[in-house]
């Protein structure tokens, strides 16, 4: 064979997905394991959204959709962010791409040259320091501490500001650790980006996934070096429809839409068409939310509550589908603390590494209530 680049020898696969990929490869070989790996909600998608694809079908939507994304779709967006975020965009500041994951991903190669810092909290999420890496950026990380909920100072933000940073990237409610920041907060962090001419990349999949605390759309504090990312996956179960997007100002949003139409053109029409029934039919869509929110709070009591007790300190989080757990009592290194976990108490978490989160684990909630019981009673029985 004649080899591979070394960009992509470099790069590590998405442990998030190899880990849930591992839980499902088990199940299938009727080993019973308690998945708690994957960011996915559990939930059917609600019945207008399935209703507007089988409709997508009918109408015969088997072309290409303009490279951004259909106008019906990006018009949705502008009306959702103005609605619910206070925001004010034209479709030709929106750009539709094949999840969330690709929007970040454009965003990253049309603003980074090699060498350019992304500054980024960590714990963070997985994919974030390898899509830098891919194009040619670095990661500077600002660890922030379960005993301050995660949330990182202003001061610990700035003082890893270099000439060098070209992009502050903010996530709240945050993928892995829950953490929602306050509206304080983020005002003073956009602040500071504004200051040091940064770009704010803003990941908001979590939006609509709060306990307490409120949604601060960052965009607000500076709406013209922002990049907003939202997608379907997570607020209406549509995860595998691969719908995200992005909305931001028009010279970054064109540039990340040029990459796009030579990578992978549109995103795929029918989702397309059925994520506006989403966006559009704002009751039945809420509706749909507020139930899987009290689901989703009620797993979170439990699984918080009997991990603190089991002696794997988890701080409640306010937002998204995780808690992260400290599992050096089992291993300090996380890695292995985990698969003791999988292979001894058959209970799946994705440990903390690629997020930079050492000594920690991840455990996602979006799965049933008696999934967390039964996850809490192997760990216990494991434990004990
Ligand atoms: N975002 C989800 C997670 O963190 C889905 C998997 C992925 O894309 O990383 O589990």
């Amino acid at each position: 064979m004649a080899g591979l680049s070394e960009r992509i020898q470099r790069l590590k696969a998405s442990s998030t997905i190899a880990f849930n990929t591992r839980a499902t490869e088990l199940r299938r070989q009727g080993i019973d394991v308690v998945a708690m790996t994957a960011g996915e909600p559990d939930f059917q998608p609600p019945e207008h959204v399935l209703e507007a694809a089988r409709e997508a079908i009918r109408l015969g939507l088997t072309k290409y959709t303009p490279s951004e994304g259909s106008l019906e779709l990006r018009q949705a967006v502008c009306e959702k962010l103005a609605r619910e975020n206070g925001l004010s965009y034209e479709p030709d500041s929106v750009l539709v791409s094949t999840g969330g994951k690709q929007v970040l991903y454009n965003g990253f190669q049309a603003v980074l040259d090699p060498g350019d810092e992304v500054l980024m909290m960590t714990p963070a999420w997985v994919s974030y320091p390898a899509q830098v890496q891919l194009a040619g950026g670095v990661v500077v990380p600002v660890t922030t501490r379960p005993e301050d909920g995660f949330l990182p100072t202003v001061e610990a933000v700035a003082a890893a500001i270099t000439p060098r940073t070209k992009v502050l990237l903010l996530n709240s409610p945050s993928n892995p650790t829950g953490a929602v920041y306050p509206p304080q907060l983020v005002r003073e962090l956009v602040e500071l980006a504004a200051e040091h001419d940064l770009w704010v990349f803003t990941d908001e999949l979590y939006e609509h996934l709060i306990y307490e605390g409120t949604f601060t759309p960052a965009a607000r504090f500076a709406r013209d070096r922002t990049l907003v990312i939202n997608g379907a996956s997570k607020a209406y179960a549509l995860t595998g429809w691969r719908i995200g997007y992005g909305a931001g100002p028009r010279d970054l949003i064109k540039a990340m839409n040029r990459l796009q139409s030579q990578v992978t053109s549109n995103a795929n029409a029918l989702a397309q068409h059925a994520v506006v029934a989403a966006l559009n039919q704002v009751d039945a869509t809420r509706a749909f939310i507020d139930r899987t929110l009290q689901a989703y709070r009620e797993r979170r009591d439990v699984l918080v509550e009997g991990l603190n007790r089991l002696g794997l300190a988890t701080p409640t989080p306010q937002g998204a589908f995780y808690v992260m757990a400290d599992l050096t009592s089992i291993d300090p290194d996380e890695g292995k603390a985990a698969l003791r976990l999988l292979e001894e108490a058959r209970v799946a978490a994705v440990p903390g590494t690629d997020f930079l989160a050492p000594g920690q684990a991840r455990f996602s909630y979006a799965t049933s209530l008696d999934n967390v019981h039964t996850a809490l009673d192997r760990i216990e029985a494991f434990l004990g």
